[in-house]
């Protein structure tokens, strides 16, 4: 069932995006040649602890951290680690969410270690792009299709796939909630938009195919051809007064 929130609901959500956006501003500060995934983990997790939050994934299904943290090929679901080293051109996707009062965010970027080639950056900016295309779609009276074919029409013009295994989520007082939300669709179809949804709207997006592998840790998730892939994520709140990003505190990051 997707569940519907009120005006102090909402403000609650708030809080928890903004605190969810600030440790992403955290981890973003610290990507660096040299840098481990452990560090930046720790970094984000004391941010949002020094807020009077929770970190969201910590414990999640038995998650290990606070973020995951994923490298160039992997995809999502990255486990930091102090053996993971971030060098020169890598790209690296940090997911992370916070809970505040019972209520969750959650978010994710895809960050350039130094310099990068042009296609990462292109990749990277493609990932962005295709998500405020989706945030387009995303309106009163419209349908769930409409933000997945928004996202993947983009994707596709720019001659990158859309991954289909993983998906955007409803959220709320829990991570993941009704209803999904696919990052790709046929516009009309599925449930229709209605305000007082909240949701989690992430674009996973492929150099080569959007096929993708699990690795044996259990978490890690790879491309399936070993091409770059990016991520970019935001937790939404769609109102009669239009769309609110609740974790986005910097604009244009
Ligand atoms: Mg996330
Ligand atoms: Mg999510």
């Amino acid at each position: 069932m997707i569940q519907l929130k009120n005006s102090a609901q909402l403000a609650a959500m708030k809080d928890a995006g903004r605190i969810t956006g600030e440790a992403l501003l955290v981890a973003r500060d610290m990507v660096r040649p040299g840098v481990s995934t452990y560090e930046i983990d720790m970094a984000l997790r004391r941010h949002i602890e020094r807020c009077g939050a929770k970190p969201a994934f910590l414990g999640y299904n038995g998650f290990p951290a606070s973020a995951c943290i994923s490298i160039n090929d992997e995809v999502i679901h990255g486990i930091p680690s102090k053996k993971r080293i971030l060098k020169e051109g890598d790209i690296v996707k940090i997911d992370t969410g916070a809970t505040y009062h019972g209520y969750v965010g959650d978010s994710a970027r895809t960050i350039p270690v130094g310099h990068v080639s042009e296609e990462a950056m292109r990749l990277i900016q493609t990932t962005r792009d295709s998500f405020f295309a989706g945030i387009e779609a995303l309106k009163v009276g419209n349908r769930l299709g409409d933000i997945g074919s928004a996202i993947d029409t983009l994707v596709r013009a720019n001659g990158f796939s859309t991954v289909k295994r993983y998906v955007g989520h409803g959220i709320g007082t829990n991570m993941h909630e009704a209803p999904d939300v696919p990052n790709f669709g046929t516009p009309g179809r599925g449930i229709r938009l209605c305000a007082g949804m909240t949701l989690a709207i992430e674009p996973m997006v492929n150099v080569g195919t959007f096929e993708v592998k699990e690795m044996p840790d259990g978490w890690t998730v790879k491309t399936l051809d070993g091409s770059l892939s990016a991520h970019y994520e935001n937790t939404v709140a769609l109102t009669s007064e239009g769309v609110l990003i609740l974790t986005e505190v910097e604009k244009g990051f």
